[in-house]
């Protein structure tokens, strides 16, 4: 295979990040498996065990929010709008950062906190979307959407208690699912955008509550759509429509290991099942594969026109570098590079 062809094989861009150690690993003087850290590779080392990686970027734990989303985020904005469907999953094990990555530090969402450094990709995402579209002075609208996949059923986050939705092949778009009842707000500034988030990640941790469950085990996909109407120069109107996903996936780490309880169990076989797909679904793509098995999990399903075709999409995989995280960093960074390049991942078995 050329180099052309292996590049080719890109379909996402992935990007992994160090989380900051926490003060009780900082006091215990754990020991850093990280052994040497560049730009684009990472070499980690435990023991007699030595792992070594490249990607499109490394970030190390100095990494501010501002610099992931200059380097990951920002580059998809200009596509957003011009019409076309961008993706960012966070992955990784849990207390490894997707959230804080994604959405932020909880007491930074809250508009007067929108400067605030601790501020996550789907805030300056929204604000940077706003703030382009007023330089550009198009009539736009931009709807949001909030849900949460949990146990393979999906609940709407902008309203309370949620029954779970119905996920349906759209009928009026072949490739494209819609969601039987969703709620998608009109929002017309960054502030309305954060009471909406708000509410989002409180229901979720209401309902992780109620339900006796732990929030880390559902995967969440914020949506903006962005319908911008275009005059062309024969004055006729047109319409482009714009979508971002920002999905913070469950944790990636098998709960198998830690004496999982029924429940827990069957929360990890549906956690598994998504993310597994999700990677069976990459791979098939990335392969050029005639069945692409999106119709396998919900996640899958609901992303499915945003996978693949002219969509762009990249990963975060978020790790911490302590020896008892190790070989869930492993897995993490396995996954991620087999996501970054299939044809060059053959230790990774995904079928
Ligand atoms: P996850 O969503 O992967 O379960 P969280 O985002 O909840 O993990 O992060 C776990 C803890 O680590 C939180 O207290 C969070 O604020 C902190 N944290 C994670 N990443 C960073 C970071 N890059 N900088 C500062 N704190 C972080």
């Amino acid at each position: 295979m050329s180099a052309t062809e292996k590049k080719d094989l890109q379909l996402v861009k992935v990007f992994i990040r160090e989380r900051p150690w926490t003060k009780s690993e900082n006091d215990l003087k754990r020991i850093c498996t990280i052994q040497k850290i560049q730009p684009t590779q990472i070499s980690l080392k435990c023991g007699n065990m030595e792992k070594n990686y490249t990607f499109d970027r490394v970030f190390d734990k100095t990494a501010s929010q501002e610099e992931v989303y200059e380097i990951v985020v920002s580059p998809l904005i200009r596509y957003v709008l011009s019409g076309y469907t961008c993706s960012v999953f966070a992955y990784g094990q849990t207390g490894t950062g997707k959230t804080y990555t994604m959405i932020g530090q909880d007491a930074a969402l809250n508009i007067e906190f929108a400067n605030d450094p601790s501020v996550g990709m789907v805030p300056r995402a929204a604000a940077d979307l706003f703030a382009e579209l007023a330089t550009l002075q198009v009539e736009y609208n931009m709807l949001i959407s909030f849900v949460e996949i949990y146990n393979e059923e999906v609940r709407d986050l902008l309203v309370s208690d949620s029954v779970p939705l119905r996920v349906f092949d759209d009928p009026d778009n072949k490739g494209s699912t819609c969601i039987k009842g969703l709620t998608e707000v009109l929002v017309h500034s960054i502030s309305e955008l954060y009471d909406f988030l708000n509410k989002g990640a409180a229901e979720r941790q209401i309902a992780s509550t109620n339900l006796n469950r732990l929030s880390s085990r559902s995967h969440t996909i914020f949506t903006i759509v962005l319908n911008i109407r275009e005059m062309t120069t024969f004055d006729e109107e047109t319409i482009k429509i714009g979508k971002f996903h920002l999905i913070d996936l469950a944790g990636s780490e098998n709960i198998g290991r830690s004496g999982a309880t029924e429940m827990r169990a069957r929360e990890a076989g549906s956690i598994n099942k998504s993310l597994l797909t999700l990677g069976k679904v990459i791979k098939a793509l990335a392969l050029k594969k005639q069945h692409v098995p999106y119709r396998e999990s919900k996640l899958t399903r609901i992303l499915q026109d945003s996978l693949g075709g002219t969509s762009k999409t990249s990963m975060i995989a978020t790790f911490a570098s302590t020896v008892d995280a190790f070989d869930e960093t492993v897995s993490t960074l396995e996954y991620a590079h087999m996501a970054k390049n299939v044809a060059n991942c053959p230790t990774v078995n995904i079928n």
